[in-house]
């Protein structure tokens, strides 16, 4: 039997939302992982409102979010006392079909992908780790040791780096990884506590020159905590950290389920490509944990390519869409290192500009940005990855309202408009009355239409009625076209090369 064209390394979530997304395309592939199991700590527990989208287009969102916890608040401690309370009950409300932050511990969530892909009988190759490749203008080799002391090497036509920090891929591309490491050694534990109150609030507590962080880790009442290890102690355990955790955040720990030490990053690789490879997630990127976006940015990246990689695999488009990946991620993920690195040094600074911004600073913005309607839409805008967008790529043309080509579909709050995402194809949204026109352009090209009465909501969210929106297999608008160009279609589709129409076949094992 030949070999599957794609090879993908590393099954966290990077990796298994790759695995996802292409055994629903029906593109064949093979998922190696070096670990003998699955991972069984909770790490990432933030999932956002961006991810659950996309997690919508397979099905896969409402167990998610049944399994999870919406966070309701944030409440701000200083010296063992709340400072503020803020609600951020439905912050997104009428941005996003899931306007909350999902507090998931990142095990749970990986176990739901398994088994997700399992049902479509598709297996992580555990215990299989790459060794080295190298590539040809026609494929790549891999050295792969497989179970029992096996070495394997096999063909492919790409190869998905999603194998984390650590990644040989990376390494093979011989890319840089540019950055840093900040100098505190932090500290996790997923604690129960004496008095659980089982709340849904995020706490986070300051004190000069340090922090502390609350979060439910676990539906039951397990807690996780955060915070710095105090500076010169060699193997820290959660006694070295348990009295200033406690009284920073004003609980008392009864019992320990896991506690972790680890060093913070923030490091952009220096291309996301070579060739055939590919680096995704904390194989390309690593941030400060501020805002919880290291994973949600990941599992993006896998979505960004997965769609390319089955047009193109499936002759439906030229490799130049592969291009397109690099440029649309590595913008944003070098904005999001910087952001987030600004922000986590600004909350854990020393001296005394750290402490006023801790003590007075954060209190007192914080929860006036999250009173006004704006300062919520803000701050949900930012934490959720809905604002993410390609304006410069290649692919991404036309404004008509206020929606650009590369913009992310927004959500229409009204008419569902984003049911059609379901199909992981190509569409032409249109909300009000479409142009007679377009129509016949529509069924020349074997693009389905979806059309919706105009609403409020459509209007609230940028869209211009009557116009003609090119939505992408990942829910960002590739050409937005005002109401009566006719022939831009066509055209836009000749210039990139691209055939529309139904995937061939339906969605089916991707195991080869
Ligand atoms: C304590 C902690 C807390 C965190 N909290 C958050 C948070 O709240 N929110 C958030 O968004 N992120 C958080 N993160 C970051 C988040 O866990 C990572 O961003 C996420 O796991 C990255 O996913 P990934 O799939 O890209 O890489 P990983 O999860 O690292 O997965 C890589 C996989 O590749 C495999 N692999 C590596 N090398 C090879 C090889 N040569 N061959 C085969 N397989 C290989 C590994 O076994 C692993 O399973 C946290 C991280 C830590 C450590």
């Amino acid at each position: 039997m030949p070999h599957p064209p794609v090879l993908i390394v590393g099954a966290g979530p990077t990796g298994l939302n790759m695995a996802l997304r292409l055994a629903q395309h029906g593109v064949p592939f093979r998922l190696i992982d070096q670990h003998e199991g699955p991972a069984q700590e909770s790490r990432a527990l933030a999932v956002h409102a961006r991810t659950l989208e996309f997690y919508r287009q397979l099905g896969l969102a409402e167990a998610l979010v049944a399994a999870g916890t919406e966070v309701e608040g944030i409440r701000l401690h200083e010296g063992g006392q709340e400072r503020a309370h803020i609600d951020i009950k439905g912050i997104g409300r009428g941005l996003s079909p899931y306007p909350f932050i999902l507090d998931l511990p990142q095990d749970e969530h990986e176990h739901l992908l398994v088994a997700w892909l399992r049902e479509r009988g598709v297996e992580v190759e555990r215990a299989t780790s790459l060794l080295s490749f190298r590539q040809d203008g026609t494929g790549v080799e891999a050295s792969i040791a497989a179970p029992g002391g096996r070495a394997e090497t096999a063909r492919f036509d790409y190869l998905l780096g999603c194998d984390g920090a650590r990644s040989k891929v990376r390494e093979g591309i011989g890319t840089g990884f540019d950055g840093g490491t900040y100098q505190h050694l932090y500290y996790v534990a997923d604690v129960r506590l004496e008095s659980p109150d089982r709340g849904k609030d995020f706490h986070l507590a300051t004190g000069p020159e340090t922090f502390a962080l609350r979060l439910p880790a676990r539906k039951g009442d397990m807690e996780r905590l955060i915070g710095f290890v105090p500076d010169g102690i060699e193997q820290p355990t959660f006694e070295t950290v348990r009295g200033s955790a406690e009284h920073l955040l004003g609980v008392k720990v009864a019992e320990v389920n896991w506690f972790s030490t680890y060093r913070v990053h923030h490091r952009v690789a220096s291309s996301f490509r070579r060739g055939r490879a590919f680096l995704l997630g904390d194989a390309g990127h690593l941030h400060s944990p501020v805002g919880g976006q290291g994973m949600n940015t990941g599992i993006g990246d896998a979505v960004n390519l997965s769609w390319k990689l089955a047009e193109v695999l499936q002759g439906r488009a030229p490799p130049a869409l592969l291009d397109t990946y690099e440029p649309e991620r590595i913008a944003f993920a070098r904005e999001l290192v910087a952001t987030t690195d600004r922000m986590f040094r600004a909350v854990v600074a020393e001296g005394f500009a750290g402490s006023l911004f801790r003590t007075t600073a954060m209190p007192m913005l914080l929860p006036a940005a999250a009173h006004f309607a704006a300062g919520r839409r803000a701050l949900f805008r930012f934490a959720s990855q809905i604002r993410i967008h390609y304006p410069d790529s290649a692919f991404s043309e036309g404004r008509a309202g206020g929606i650009a080509g590369g913009d992310r579909l927004p959500w229409a709050d009204g008419p569902d408009n984003f049911a059609p995402l379901t199909s992981l194809d190509w569409h032409v949204q249109v909300h009000g009355e479409a142009d007679a026109a377009l129509g016949a352009e529509l069924e020349e090209l074997a693009l389905p239409l979806h059309r919706f009465d105009w609403s409020g909501g459509a209007e609230r969210a940028g869209f211009a009625r009557g116009a003609a929106y090119l939505v992408r297999p990942d829910g960002h608008v590739a050409l937005a076209l005002e109401r009566g160009a006719t022939g831009r279609l066509r055209a836009y589709a000749g210039r990139h090369g691209l055939r529309f129409g139904p995937s061939p076949g339906a969605p089916r094992s991707a195991q080869a």
